[in-house]
């Protein structure tokens, strides 16, 4: 008979065991229900209680997020450098003669007037001919009167 009570017993202990291991999830989740409400209405009495304060926190982590998020700094230091660079930029332009006729060809498959060779990256054109860098030096050379003056 005591044999029987105590297998009675173990079974019993092993059900509510693992019918408290199905529910404790639920039990904690109840459990975090009831702080967060706490926590959520201390929270909105100090905020009643202090509202200059919390709204002028609130603006100024605003601020340090727009600053942040749109680089303001940034963008207010590139509006002034774009101010001040394009005048310097023209007179350089202007300071060089014949610079502004010959532009840039980004092209590979095209071969230099003078030398033949065939132009990389770095190819130049003057009028509708087209020249390597060393080569483009050399034209340039003589416009620019360095020792003459
Ligand atoms: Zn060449």
């Amino acid at each position: 008979m005591s044999d029987d009570n105590d297998s009675g017993g173990i079974i019993g202990t092993i059900i509510s065991v693992l019918i408290l291991a199905a529910i404790w999830p639920y039990l904690l989740a109840l459990l975090g229900i009831y702080i967060a409400n706490m926590v959520v209405l201390a929270m909105l009495t100090w905020i009643a209680e202090n509202w200059i304060l919390t709204i002028s926190f609130i603006a100024g982590i605003l601020a340090i997020y727009c600053i942040f998020k749109y680089k303001l700094i940034s963008k207010a230091w590139k509006y002034v450098f774009a101010k001040a660079q394009p005048n310097a930029i023209e007179v350089r332009l202007n300071d060089l003669p014949g610079s502004t006729e010959r532009k840039f060809i980004p092209s590979t498959n095209l071969y230099c007037y003078w030398c033949t060779k065939k132009l990389g990256i770095k190819a130049w054109e003057k009028d509708s001919k087209y020249y390597c860098q060393s080569c483009q030096e050399k034209l340039q050379k003589p416009n620019v009167p360095s020792h003459s003056r």
